[in-house]
């Protein structure tokens, strides 16, 4: 835990809720501005928006006086054109991040307590604690692979990323629907933030099962982080329930410009997958260049590699790398600590990352 962080939390008011008063917030990846670093930390596109995208935005920056249309419906219309389903079967939010925190206020309870993986996506702990909902973390294997009997007839609202983060490891379609297909009272959610990159959808079997959720995000394969949009697809009843939590937050919660370059992106698709692929060459020639340096890797399908090097700790290559310019991301948690994940970005930035981790091995 960074200490400028602890410091904030000691210093919180005596207003606070007693129901907050354990709470540990998620910790972004860092952003800094100090200097310019080659950033590999936080999984963000190294490409720019599409073209389309920033002049619908800059077209819709004019009519800011006015609210934005609280259905996202033009989006919403594209994203169901996209996804192969209706209208009624999506719904847009702020950032995924967004509609992962109105499943777990939607489906999860004392009834139904949510189960994730123990090494997955460092969110689904802190939903379930700010909504005081009880979950339970089982552990991946000893090689971070998902037991998948381990999710099978469970009777718990189950998250899964699909890549899973920060390991990449994505989970076969045919599995994904013996665990959903297995928990018919319960909601399965697919979070899919990195599918873009090497994993297949579950959209595809949501005309199949009542209760599959899957999100996705324009946060990576589409060059959106900044702009904040995320989305949901699932029968008409699931989204119905997510709609009430979110009319009962923020209607407004995707604004007018971000509807606007959605728009925009989804016109240009073809941008979209042709920067997906030059990621996942360079995901490969990465793995190569740091396989030759002897790091063991997992085998990712999504935009960033999480690798362990024998004869340097986690947390020293991380350090090391930064003092460079280069930022990736260590996890402090006792089974990864050993590993980074590192974001794939451009052919550049991966030669500049392969170079310093050349120099820092032969320090060593
Ligand atoms: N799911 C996973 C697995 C992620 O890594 C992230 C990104 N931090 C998200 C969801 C949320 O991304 P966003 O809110 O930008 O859509």
């Amino acid at each position: 835990m960074p200490r400028a962080r602890l410091l904030e939390w000691k210093t919180m008011s005596k207003f606070l809720s007693s129901k907050y008063g354990k709470l540990i917030p998620y910790t972004p990846g860092e952003q800094p501005k100090e200097r310019k670093y080659n950033k590999l930390n936080t999984n963000e596109s190294p490409f720019p928006p599409s073209a389309k995208a920033i002049a619908k935005a800059q077209e819709a920056a004019k009519k800011l006086e006015l609210y934005c249309d609280p259905e996202c419906k033009k989006l919403t219309e594209a994203l169901a054109g996209l996804c192969g389903v209706d209208y009624n079967q999506i719904l847009c939010t702020n950032g995924s991040d967004e509609i992962l925190n109105f499943a777990f206020m939607a489906f999860c309870d004392s009834e139904h307590p949510a189960l994730f993986p123990d090494i997955t996506y460092g969110f689904y702990s802190v939903f379930a604690e700010l909504n005081g909902v009880p979950y339970e973390e089982i552990p991946l294997r000893d090689d971070f692979t998902v037991n998948v009997e381990d999710y099978i007839g469970v009777n718990k609202t189950i998250f899964i990323a699909n890549p899973n983060a920060p390991t990449g490891i994505a989970l076969t379609l045919d599995e994904i629907e013996r665990i959903v297909s297995s928990n018919p009272n319960n909601v399965v959610v697919i979070d899919e933030a990195y599918v873009d990159f090497g994993a297949e959808s579950a959209i595809k079997l949501i005309p199949k099962y009542k209760n599959l959720l899957v999100t996705q995000t324009f946060s990576k394969s589409r060059s959106m982080a900044g702009a904040r949009l995320g989305f949901g697809v699932g029968c008409a009843e699931l989204i119905s329930d997510l709609n009430m939590v979110k009319y009962s937050t923020n209607p407004y919660n995707v604004n007018s410009m971000t509807q606007a370059a959605g728009i925009g992106t989804l016109e240009d698709e073809e941008y979209t997958r042709k920067n997906c692929q030059s990621i996942i060459e360079n995901r490969e020639y990465t793995t190569d260049a740091l396989k030759r340096l002897g790091f063991s890797l997992t085998e990712s399908c999504a935009n960033f590699i999480f690798v362990k090097h024998p004869r340097i700790g986690g947390g020293e290559l991380y350090t090391k790398l930064r003092e460079r310019g280069i930022l990736v991301r260590h996890f402090t948690k006792q089974r990864i600590k050993d590993y980074n994940r590192i974001t794939v970005g451009s052919r550049e930035q991966m030669d500049d990352l392969i170079e310093a981790i050349s120099e820092i091995l032969e320090e060593n």
